[in-house]
């Protein structure tokens, strides 16, 4: 008997990072499967051009221009998806940036602007939804982590430590809401062919990179679990990658 069941039909999720790469191809996905999305990032223009195409599929949508690191748009955002869809089921906090280089040349403002959208961003958005997600029968937190949540990288410290943030909080508060059938997750890819890794290595060759969707499908398969099995983490490692390293 298949346990893979979960009907995601009409209920509502919050997708950070909507805008583009990660988040786009997450929130296309959920839309595919009936969820009514709220699609949150700062470019407005991006959040529109995303909530055409899901409405052009019979989809539904709301678009909420947000930066994640503040909580005044946090507050915002959630008591538009409550108003809209009359709650919050799942959240997908992926809204995230990098700037890469040598700690002894990371500014303090790189340091803190990093920390605050990859960090602080899923912690006011977490704590926001919390009593809305409660609510429900089981409801998901999705967190959008890396390889370099378990992994230091050179070069990549400030991005690695908010990563490594993101990590520790999930694990924390995976516990504190078990008892509310709030289930919590850390997924976490290495080199996804988004305009983040573009810019960050253009040396790349991007035909290696995991894609998008590969993300967003692992993201449906932990929302589709109904039955008693709950995997904390998802490590997705390109397939040319060494393994286990
Ligand atoms: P991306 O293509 O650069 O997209 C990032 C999205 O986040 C954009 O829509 C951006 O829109 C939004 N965003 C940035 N700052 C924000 C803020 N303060 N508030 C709200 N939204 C904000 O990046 P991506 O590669 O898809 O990355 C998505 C997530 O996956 C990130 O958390 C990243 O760390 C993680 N990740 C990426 C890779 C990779 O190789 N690409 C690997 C592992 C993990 P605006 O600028 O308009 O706000």
């Amino acid at each position: 008997m298949a346990l893979i069941t979960n009907d995601l039909r009409k209920k509502c999720a919050i997708v950070t990072g909507a805008g583009k790469g990660i988040g786009r191809a997450i929130a296309l996905g959920l839309a595919d499967c009936g969820v009514n999305t709220v699609l949150a990032s700062r470019t407005g223009d991006d959040l529109q051009v995303l909530k055409k195409e899901i409405e052009a599929k019979g989809g539904h949508a709301l678009a909420v221009p947000t930066d994640v690191s503040t909580q005044g748009d946090v507050k915002n955002l959630v008591s538009q998806a409550v108003g809209a869809f009359g709650g919050v089921n799942i959240i997908i906090n992926n809204a995230g940036v990098g700037k890469f280089g040598p700690l002894e040349h990371t500014s303090l403002e790189t340091w803190d602007r990093i920390m605050a959208i990859n960090a602080r961003g899923p912690f006011l958005l977490c704590r926001e939804c919390i009593p809305h997600l409660r609510k429900h029968d089981r409801s998901f937190i999705i967190n959008i982590g890396s390889v370099v949540s378990v992994k230091g990288y050179i070069n990549q410290a400030a991005y690695s430590a908010s990563k490594h943030a993101l990590m520790g909080m999930s694990k924390a508060l995976a516990k504190e809401v078990q008892k509310d059938g709030i289930r919590v997750h850390m997924v976490c890819p290495g080199g996804v062919d988004t305009d983040m890794v573009g810019d960050a290595r253009p040396d790349l060759d991007r035909s290696i990179l995991i894609q998008p969707q590969e993300v967003a499908d692992t993201v449906l398969f932990l929302l589709a679990q109904s039955g008693n099995a709950c995997m904390d983490e998802i490590y997705i490692r390109r397939d040319s990658s060494m393994p286990w390293a």
